[in-house]
Order: C-alpha cells, then structure tokens, then sequence
C-alpha cells in the first residue's frame, strides 16, 4: 500500500474492501469520499448505475455518528437496509410501512448510536417528532439521495424535498451530499438553490453509457417490432419495456406471454401487493421481462437488464436517459430500443396542450419534447446528442454504436414535399375554414376517396392527389418530422394540423427541408385502405 496516502484516503479505501468487498473506488467516488469525509457538502451527478450509494455509505460508516439518508423510494428501503445488514452493516429505516414497535426500536437504536445508516422517507424528516429525534442523536452526514425531486420541473417532484433546505440552519457542521442522475445544468442549479447547498462541491460523472447501443426505429406495429427484436437479439434476456399507459403495458404483457416470453405488467393501477411481487420478480429470477409505466425502475438495482424498450415517446431525454440507463449496469452490451412515429409526435403535443399546468409550464415541456424529438429525427450520432444535451463534449464524435453511427440514414431534400403538406394544410384552413388531421391532410395527398375525403367534397380542393409520388408511410414521415421541427403544430382534442410561424418560410420558398428518409420496410407493411 501507499504509506503517503493520507489517513482518510485509507481508512475509506479499507472500509471499501472490508465491507462491500470491492477491490478500487470508481470515477469520482473517491473524490467525493474524501471531501465528505472531510465534512464537506458535495453534489453528485452520476448516471443510473455510476455507484452513487457508496458515496453517502463510506462516509457514514467514517465519520462518527449515523449518516441519515433521505429517499422518497420507500419501497426499496427494507431491500436496501436489507442489503446492508447482510453485509455487517448496521442500517434502519423509518418510514409509514412500519409497525409502531419497529419505528421504537430503530429510534431506540438511533439514539444509543448503534446505527451506522439510517433510511428516512422526506414526509416523515420533516415531523417535528423526527427532527427532534435526530437532534437527540449524532450524525455523521446528511445524504439526499435522488435529489432532482426537489426541482419543481419533471415528474419526480416531490414537494416534501422543499423542507429539505432547513437541514443546513439546524445541523450547520453536519455534511451534506446530495445525488441525483439527472443532470442539466438547470437542474442542477435549481438542487443548489433549493436545497441551500450554494457551496457544495460539485462532482459530475461522465454520463456516457458506452456499452449501451441506442436505436430508435420507425413505429409499424411496434408489439411485433418488440417481439422481432427480442427474439433477434435478447432470447433469454431480462429487460424492461416502457409504454405510456397502463392499458398498453397490460396489451403487451399478455402478446409476450402468448408469444413464449416470459413478461409481467407493473403500473401503478396494480394491486400494491401484484407490483411488489413482480418487482421481486424481476429482481430475483433471469430473463424476465418486466413491461411497465414509468411507475416502474426508480431505484431499481438490477445489474444485468439486457435491454430497455420504448414503445412510446418519453417526454424528455432526462427521461429517455434515465430509463435507458437501467439497462447495463454491469458493463456488458445491452440495447436502449425504441419505436416512435408519428402518432407518438401527435399524442404528446396533444398531452402538453391539454394538460395541467400555466403557459410558462407548457413551454418547458414543449422544449423538452422538442429535444427528443431532435433525437429520434437526427441523422446524427445518437450518442453524441445525448451528450452534448447534458452539455458533455462528445468523444469521439460519432461513437460506432448507435443506429445512426452503424447505419448512416439517409437524408433527402423534403422542401417541396413539405411545400405541398403545408398548402394543404393552408387551403383547408383559408378557403373551407377547417382543420383536420393527419390521416385526412395524407388522403387529400394521395388522391383517395375515401369516405371522410367525399363527405367534405376534399377532392375538389386543387390539392386533391399533389402527392402521389410518395407512399402514405412516407407522407407520415414527412408530417412526422414536419411537427417535429415545428413547421407544422397540432391542435385541440383532435389533433388536428395547423401552421407555425415558420411554416411561412417554407411556403414563401425561403428555406429548405432537410428530410430522413423512410425505411421501406415498414411504409410497406402498412396496410392500405381504399385506392
Ligand atoms: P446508482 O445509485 O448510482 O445508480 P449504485 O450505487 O446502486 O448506483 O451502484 C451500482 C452498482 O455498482 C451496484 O451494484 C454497486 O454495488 C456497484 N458498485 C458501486 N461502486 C462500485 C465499486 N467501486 N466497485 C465495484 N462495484 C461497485
Ligand atoms: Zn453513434
């Protein structure tokens, strides 16, 4: 060993061996170590599975005292302190699934200074019957673990965490580390201020996952997309595939099942007691596959999920990242898949708009599904638009394990294709004064007469069949990437199409449209009514 290694250095590198039995610190967790143990405050921006829990563990088990740790995963608590215990640490925690006795005696232990870790839910910290505890009792560090619940912005916001910032005035010479995945500079900024943390260091991980592939195909009939891919690609794989509402992860759980893949649903309409056994589940047994809300991972510690399927549109790339961060944790290649198309585009523009919250709330999240929708459109290395969304200079630029990097898309010129959706758009709306949607602006297009197309008389309008030389898949690539750039908007309950402010510059001819090419493949297998 190094005999010129500071004490500290030392005392944590022995306890990292003692105790969890691994062999060297990883990225920054000695940094941090070292600065909490020193009695520092500290906040840590780590990806999913970087090892931020030894970064409040260490220093707890250094420093004298009990290291209180805040986290709004109540359902892991007993896993964690579990875990802990098993390894000869002495860990508790207090939160409202406890029986009166329990809580007694973790109190018990608490003031008698027989707990190295002690897990608390933020509603419970901020009781006054449990500040006056911990005032009782000494502690060694304050960790606030999953720290983006305190940014109003996403939807991890837990208002609990606000009452967190008083911990600074009542324990001024207790450190405190504050740890969250999430990781824009935004977000960060609004951690330091609201938890009162305005000298904290900050340490911030790479949040490159190289050993993840990301792959965004086109949405045909995404349960059979998933299927393909899994039986390609993932036989025998555990993994997790998110879609949007529960009624769709109950769909898809029961096609894998049928389909010979072993899969349970979790949402939070589940029976409590349902969720929690197919969360051990997937804990416990090999190459399950867990199909699920966004309800389901916070937390989760599952090294070998092999890949991370989407069936629908995350709302962010905080989102999509953290999600696809599930998926490796142990290092080996895994995929973060995922199918989006059109309708993915419509129904999320629809939710911002129909949905809660002032004008101001609207446009973040408008922005922030802008920047996903700039991922899923780029023609560019996936990889590196991550990064540089987490403002990470990317490295190499173009990182060889991403759709983009290994097959290159194909970009054309869209400018007069989106000449003639846009005109059909203005002519509905300037000479019938109507608006309708996607699947109407593309019939027009092509020419059909179908029902809807004859009941309005639109195949009187003189751009009834101007789009003839692309295929309906290839129309709704062109509407698609049209709203995802903001040329086009969508509308009300029905989402119904209607121009932006810069749709003007295409239809004056001041700009061109850049557009990827569709893959053949599943514009075909679409299948085609009418004509
Ligand atoms: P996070 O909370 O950042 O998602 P964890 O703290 O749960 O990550 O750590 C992720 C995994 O990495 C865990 O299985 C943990 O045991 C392991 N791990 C963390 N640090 C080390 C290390 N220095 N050496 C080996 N394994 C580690
Ligand atoms: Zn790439």
């Amino acid at each position: 060993a190094d005999s010129e290694a500071p004490a500290i250095d030392s005392e944590a590198l022995a306890t990292l061996h003692r105790v969890f039995g691994f062999g060297a610190f990883r990225g920054e967790q000695q940094a941090v170590i070292e600065h909490v143990v020193a009695g520092g405050d500290a906040l840590v921006l780590m990806p999913t599975g970087g090892g931020k829990s030894l970064c409040y563990q260490i220093p707890a088990l250094v420093r004298p005292g009990t290291g209180v740790v805040v986290s709004p995963l109540i359902a892991l608590m007993q896993d964690q302190v579990d875990a802990l215990r098993a390894l000869g640490v002495r860990a508790g925690f207090m939160n409202s699934t406890q029986g009166f006795d329990e809580r007694r005696t973790v109190e018990a232990e608490f003031l008698a200074g027989e707990l190295d870790l002690l897990y608390l839910a933020p509603e419970r910290l901020r009781l006054d019957a449990t500040l006056n505890l911990l005032s009782r009792g000494k502690i060694s560090v304050f960790a606030i673990d999953e720290a983006h619940c305190v940014a109003q912005w996403g939807h991890d916001f837990r208002p609990d965490y606000l009452s967190l910032s008083l911990l600074g005035e009542r324990w001024p010479d207790v450190p405190r580390i504050a740890l969250t995945a999430t990781a824009t500079r935004a977000t960060h900024q609004e951690i330091t201020e609201r938890l009162n943390l305005p000298t904290a260091r900050h340490f911030v991980a790479s949040f490159d996952r190289p050993n993840i592939q990301y792959r965004i195909v086109p949405k045909a009939d995404p349960k059979k997309q998933l299927l393909a891919f899994l039986r390609e690609e993932h036989t025998g794989d555990a993994g997790i595939v998110y879609c949007l509402s529960r009624n769709s992860v109950e769909r898809t759980a029961e096609f894998l099942t049928a389909n010979g893949i072993a899969a349970v649903p979790y949402h939070a309409g589940l029976d409590a007691a349902v969720r929690a056994a197919h969360q051990s589940r997937f804990l416990r047994e090999e190459g399950l596959v867990v199909v699920a809300t966004i309800a389901f991972g916070m937390g989760i510690d599952k090294p070998d999920v092999r890949f991370v399927a989407h069936l629908d549109l995350p709302k962010s790339i905080e989102g999509y990242y953290q999600e696809t961060g599930r998926a490796g944790r142990d290092g080996l290649p895994s995929t973060a898949w995922m199918a989006y198309g059109l309708n993915d585009v419509i129904q999320q523009r629809k939710l911002i708009q129909s949905g809660e919250g002032d004008e101001a709330f609207r446009r973040r999240a408008a922005a922030h599904l802008d920047a996903m929708l700039a991922l899923c459109e780029t023609a560019q290395c996936r990889r590196g638009q991550l990064l540089a969304y987490f403002g990470q200079d990317p490295e190499p630029v173009a990182c060889g394990n991403c759709d983009t990097c290994l097959t290159p898309p194909e970009t054309w010129d869209g400018t007069v294709a989106a000449q003639k959706a846009l005109s059909t758009v203005v002519r509905l709306q300037r000479e019938r004064g109507q608006k309708f949607g996607a699947v109407q602006i593309i019939d027009i297009l092509l020419g059909k007469r179908t029902a809807k197309v004859i009941q309005f008389d639109h195949d009187q309008l003189s751009v009834f069949g101007i789009g003839q030389d692309l295929t309906e898949g290839e129309w709704r690539g062109v509407i698609r990437q049209l709203l995802a750039q903001g040329l086009l908007a969508v509308e009300g309950e029905y989402g119904t199409l209607t121009l932006t402010e810069a749709s003007g510059s295409v239809l004056r001819r001041e700009r061109e449209v850049p557009l990827r090419k569709e893959p053949k493949k599943p514009a075909a297998a679409r299948s085609r009514s009418g004509s």
